[in-house]
């Protein structure tokens, strides 16, 4: 996460001031070619046009607003001695509301200077008041170190700004407890270290005026239900010591921004999210590489014997890889300065070689101008590579989002996205690096073969048009609620008032805790009745943690979830750690710890399991005649059993294996419809293909999904079948892949038609003839892609989007 967020009205050219953290390295060379000639160059290589849409980004004048009459001279200045003229338009009205007392959340883009809207309210009144105090969550600790420095050099008098996170030294805690008025801090701390230790922060919290939380999208699924609880702890304790703060949220664009932070906060938030600050024009291209015939040399090389993949279907597109390899290669021999972003360290590597090769082979030695830049170098190391690419002794660049967290790089001339980065905030985040003060840039989003890429390239107004993904969490998932429940009551015994602060669930979750013996009951309220504190870890979900270790050293990388450790961490596993590739030697499931050793194959591994799916109850339905819609709760018993190797140059199969692990259940949320066998007779599907239909439509749903929720297609499960005996019909389930649900199924369900009909789209959109991994082909499934029918899965869908209702 960059720290990108100082915009505001200068004196001089926003750029050159917007980065106080990081290094930043700005035009070199002169002017490469306009974007426009410059695409219309790289589109005229092939044969067919790869282009779907050409979006040009105006450029922006900023709207600036009179400072609130209410920020003190003194505030001004200060504002205005680091250069500040005034403030946007939508950092006034976010000040505004939050100086009245309104709850706030400002949603918009990247480098829109969300940290005035809050900095301007807060600073006013710690000044105005003297004993006012302010409490900053960011989710990292380089992003509150950020905030530190920007706070601190406003040199405004009895602020006295401090981080408190796990670096803080023992020594300097209670002074920070004592006299800072502005802290920062992170979610877990306050969950490990604030609030159980809330008397001694009875000063600081009874005196909260405000509390800023940052990057407030990064709170979702499991770990935003977390957050959301520790949350309502924290205005619990505040309420206690007689305080009301007001809460102020900055988030990226995304779709109703203003249900997700009341969810988070459990609050009425108003939503702030016209952008008026100034940015400069893009090209934005989308670019689909083109499906290769199915005779093509990638295809054949690994004839399906050798794969043991009889089952799949042989067209592919060509790999996104190498078509930007490709593009990063006509870019730099233009002389045109270039990033190109790829998701893995090993795909960057491919990217940046490929690309050399294809200069060496016009002129030797042009190869020189490209290098990958990732995670793991040294500082010395990436100061040189930034060095080099402002002097333009190197022009192309191909790197992981390691970029996004080190340096800031900006006045490039053109971005190559390989691959959606998954969330449109990543996306502009990425896009955000093209261009210099005043000129034109472009940028080229390089679809993958998925679904949602596919979905992507061809419609741009899911890009450029109002967002529809929007940041979901589900505070009432009864494995989060308990365990938060039982922190709480650590800290303080329940009351009846506490289950109204903790929602929906609350009373079942304590009744729970009391037929399990964690909490007593007595007439001043729900009492926890044990000596140590419940462990719980934010980020964790019930099922114990698997420890990553590395066996040569025995050092601990980190931890995967316990539900996901099969997937990820099954022996033979390629696992990225911060960029860096192991390979899982064994898991031990008894010990729960993976040992692995860092390598660097050519490979990515796919695990895939079996799975079985029982109706537990149905929370809510749309009885749509032969079509129904459901949402409810489902157990899901599932078992890895093997796992495939995949080359990551081309994405070929090199084969399957065998795995022995045991299966495991999961209790958690799904939506699911389903359809009358006749209503699929009379569409024209013969009873022969409805598996194939249903698994195709089911593929794409979830392939879908995360255009709708900031989920990864990881997150969520899928399940299809001609009849299900819970449900007597021919069914399709999507389920969230977390215990008790992240909301993922639940926003599915909410925006169902539209789900459903992008999903539709994508499929009848994808120019493949029988289906492929940019339709209806999935990498995680279970059963080999088969049986799969692309045409009747459109049928199946156009059946129940002719039935439900929008
Ligand atoms: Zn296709
Ligand atoms: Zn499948």
């Amino acid at each position: 996460m960059t720290s990108d967020d100082f915009s505001s009205a200068r004196h001089t050219p926003r750029r050159d001031l917007e980065s106080s953290s990081a290094a930043t390295v700005s035009a070199g060379p002169g002017p490469g070619p306009a974007p426009a000639d410059l695409l219309r160059r790289l589109r005229a290589r092939g044969a067919a046009d790869p282009v779907t849409h050409v979006e040009r980004v105006p450029a922006r004048a900023g709207v600036p607003a009179p400072w609130p009459s209410w920020a003190s001279a003194e505030l001004r200045a200060a504002f205005t001695r680091r250069g500040v003229v005034a403030p946007w338009q939508h950092q006034a009205e976010a000040a505004n509301l939050a100086y009245e007392g309104q709850h706030v959340i400002v949603a918009t883009g990247t480098a829109s200077g969300k940290s005035l809207a809050y900095q301007l309210p807060a600073l006013a009144t710690l000044l105005a008041d003297p004993r006012a105090t302010v409490l900053y969550l960011a989710p990292t600790k380089a992003l509150a170190a950020d905030q530190l420095r920007a706070v601190a050099a406003l040199e405004l008098e009895g602020v006295r700004p401090a981080c408190y996170d796990g670096d803080t030294p023992r020594t300097e805690r209670e002074w920070i407890r004592r006299h800072s008025r502005f802290v920062l801090t992170n979610p877990d701390m306050l969950h490990h270290g604030i609030l159980p230790g809330h008397a001694q922060w009875s000063g600081f919290l009874r005196r909260l005026a405000y509390v800023v939380i940052d990057e407030c999208h990064t709170y979702r699924g499991v770990f935003g239900s977390h957050v959301a609880h520790v949350l309502r702890r924290l205005r619990r304790q505040c309420a206690r010591f007689g305080a009301t703060p007001v809460f102020v949220l900055a988030s990226a664009t995304s779709g109703d921004p203003a249900t997700a932070a009341g969810r988070l906060t459990g609050l009425p938030v108003t939503a702030v999210t016209e952008d008026a600050s100034p940015r400069g024009g893009v090209t934005f291209a989308l670019w689909e590489p083109p499906l290769l015939p199915p005779d093509s040399s990638a295809a054949s090389q690994v004839p399906p014997q050798a794969t043991g993949e009889h089952d799949e279907l042989h067209q592919v597109r060509r790999s996104a890889l190498r078509e930007t390899a490709d593009l990063l290669a006509d870019t730099v021999a233009e002389g045109v300065r270039t990033l190109a972003f790829v998701r893995s360290r090993k795909g960057a590597e491919v990217v940046a070689a490929n690309a050399r090769r294809a200069l060496d082979d016009a002129v030797p030695g042009l190869g020189d101008r490209v290098a990958a830049y990732r995670g793991g170098y040294l500082r010395e190391e990436r100061r040189e590579l930034e060095r080099a690419l402002l002097h333009g002794d190197l022009l192309g660049l191909a790197s992981t989002n390691a970029l996004e967290l080190g340096v800031d790089l900006v006045g490039l001339d053109a971005v190559l996205i390989c691959g959606y980065p998954g969330t449109r905030a990543s996306l502009w985040q990425q896009a955000g690096r093209a261009g210099r003060s005043g000129q034109e840039a472009l940028a080229v989003l390089v679809a993958r073969d998925d679904p949602l890429d596919t979905y992507l390239v061809h419609h741009p107004e899911a890009i450029f048009g109002a967002p529809v993904e929007a940041t979901v969490l589900d505070p009432a998932n009864p494995y989060v609620l308990a365990p938060q429940l039982a922190c709480a009551a650590v800290e303080a015994p329940l009351t009846p008032a506490d289950l109204v602060l903790f929602g929906e669930g609350a009373k079942e979750a304590v009744d729970e805790l009391v037929a399990a013996g964690a909490l007593r009951q007595r007439p001043t309220g729900w009492y926890w009745r044990h000596w140590e504190r419940p462990e719980v870890d934010l980020r964790g979900e019930g099922g114990a943690p698997v420890a990553v270790v590395e066996s040569s050293t025995g050092r601990l990388l980190g931890t995967v979830d316990g539900s996901s450790s099969h997937f990820l961490l099954h022996s033979g596993a390629v696992y990225l750690h911060q960029g860096v590739s192991y390979v899982v030697d064994q898991l031990d499931l008894a010990d729960g710890c993976a040992l692995v050793r860092a390598e660097e194959p050519d490979w990515s591994t796919h695990a895939r399991d079996v799975t079985d799916l029982s109706v537990v109850s149905v929370r809510s339905y749309v009885d749509a005649g032969p079509v129904g819609m459901f949402l409810g709760e489902v157990d899901v018993t599932s078992q890895v059993v093997s796992y495939q190797r995949r080359r990551i140059a081309t994405g070929e199969v090199i084969d399957t294996r065998p795995l022995d692990l045991p299966s495991r259940e999961l209790r958690t949320v799904a939506v699911w419809f389903t359809l009358s066998p006749q209503s699929l007779a009379l569409a024209g599907v013969q009873p022969a293909d409805v598996p194939g239909a249903l698994h195709a439509a089911e593929h794409a749903a979830i392939g879908l999904l995360p255009l709708m929720a900031t989920c990864d297609r990881w997150d969520i499960g899928g399940l299809s079948t001609a009849l299900h005996p819970d449900t007597e019909a021919p069914t399709v389930f999507v389920y969230d892949g977390h215990p008790g649900g992240a909301g993922f199924a639940e926003r599915a369900y909410g925006t169902a038609a539209a789900w459903l009909r992008a999903t539709r789209d994508a499929i009848a959109e994808c120019g493949c003839e029988a289906g492929c991994p940019s339709c209806v082909q999935s990498p995680k499934c279970g059963n080999g892609n088969n049986p799969l029918s692309k045409p009747d899965a459109i049928r199946v869908l156009d059946v129940v989007l002719t039935n439900l209702p929008d």
